[in-house]
């Protein structure tokens, strides 16, 4: 295990590494306009990058998904839980000509176990909270991630806590129930289900598969990047675009290839690519210093990102920064059109919200060349909303 340290994001103290670690202890979860203290893991990455190299070298006894970079990740040994990761790289050639690129991939990540990216996560905390002996866990969630944890620990034989908004759909209720997960409605959106579940974990010391919060979950996704840098023979692509909510996915998105470079296995960074929706794009409009982009609209069907106070947008703003990435906001009828153009014209199903991405490449590809480029959209869902 190479995992050194964990350095807060807002005020840049490093702490000792500890699995139980959650918030900074001297900055706590932020609120009413403050960012949150998220922790984020330090690696000794001269060691893990000889161990992951050798490892790499070895000739594949079968990949083992998420766990297959494991001197990356903050545990030494993964429990057995439902093969996670590992996911194609499907060319998309028509897409790639509607859009003037060279080539656009797309990293299909609704074919996880629970059909969504946020299972590396689950595939990370899940082993960390079994090897603290944790029996229940909880997550606050517009349905993913709550989903992704229900079905790990039905798997597991662990009791889940599902926090979720008023408004989510019958069918994610569906999958909440058939997984057998404890679900916690709240009479509030999102960010007070975040709350509501923030309380539970206080009161009764559930484990906590908040993903901006708990510090090692975003290095369960982060492992998209690692394989996207493997299956493109580690070269980075020229873009990388992928859906924006708390900021997680893309934040880890942008820390995996960094990591990357900084272990000697990739020589450039891609530019990163976020999408949300017009209706709420409190990252776009920060990132932009202060005014959002476009008309906003009143309501959005991309629920997964529907975040009003992200908590990952220091983690976020870093990486775009950091890449020289972009940030945009795009009306639902633009995502619907990507929608339907993802499954008629690269044959890929996507949930409402994994089309937005698609949507800003194509505002994107209206505004600047991209002939010779390489493009990667990483389809983060694909069950029906
Ligand atoms: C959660 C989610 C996202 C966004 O992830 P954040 O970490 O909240 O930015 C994107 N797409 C899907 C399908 C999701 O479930
Ligand atoms: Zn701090």
């Amino acid at each position: 295990m190479f995992a050194t340290a964990l350095r807060c994001l807002r005020c840049g103290r490093e702490h000792p590494f500890d699995p139980r670690a959650y918030l900074c202890p001297a900055c706590g979860p932020g609120g009413a306009g403050e960012d949150p203290g998220v922790l984020d893991v330090v690696y000794d990455y001269a060691a893990a990058g000889r161990v992951l190299r050798a490892a790499l070298e070895r000739p594949r006894r079968g990949s083992r998904g998420v766990f297959r970079y494991l001197p990356l990740l903050p545990l030494a040994r993964p429990a057995p839980v439902p093969y996670t990761g590992g996911t194609p790289l499907v060319t998309a050639p028509r897409l790639a000509r509607r859009l003037g690129l060279a080539r656009l991939y797309l990293k299909d990540e609704t074919r996880n176990p629970t059909r969504c990216l946020k299972d590396r996560a689950t595939a990370v905390g899940v082993s960390m909270a079994a090897a603290q002996g944790a029996r229940a866990l909880l997550c606050a969630s517009a349905g993913n991630a709550a989903i992704s944890l229900a079905g790990f620990c039905a798997h597991q034989g662990l009791e889940s806590h599902a926090f979720v908004p008023a408004e989510v759909s019958e069918v994610r209720l569906d999958w909440l129930r058939r997984f057998g997960a404890v679900v916690h409605r709240s009479e509030g959106n999102y960010d007070r289900a975040f709350e509501e579940s923030e309380r539970a974990r206080r009161e009764h010391g559930w484990y906590s598969r908040n993903c901006a919060f708990n510090p090692f979950l975003v290095e369960g996704k982060k492992t998209v990047s690692l394989e996207i840098a493997e299956q493109l023979g580690w070269r980075a692509p020229d873009l990388v675009a992928a859906p924006v909510g708390d900021g997680c996915t893309l934040g880890a998105i942008g820390k995996g290839f960094r990591e990357l470079r900084e272990v000697g296995l990739l020589q450039d960074l891609p530019r990163l690519v976020g999408a949300q929706s017009s209706a709420v794009q409190p990252l776009v409009a920060r990132f932009r210093g202060g005014a959002p982009e476009g008309e906003p609209e009143p309501a959005t069907n991309a629920a997964s990102i529907a975040v009003r106070e992200p908590r990952n947008a220091l983690r976020l703003l870093g990486e775009l920064r950091e890449s020289g990435g972009v940030l945009r906001a795009v009306p639902d009828a633009e995502t619907s059109e990507a929608q339907a153009l993802l499954a008629c014209e690269a044959g890929v199903v996507a949930e409402f919200t994994s089309a937005a991405p698609l949507a800003a490449l194509l505002r994107l590809a209206r505004e600047e060349d991209l002939s010779g480029k390489t493009a990667v959209l990483v389809v983060t869902g694909g069950r029906a909303d």
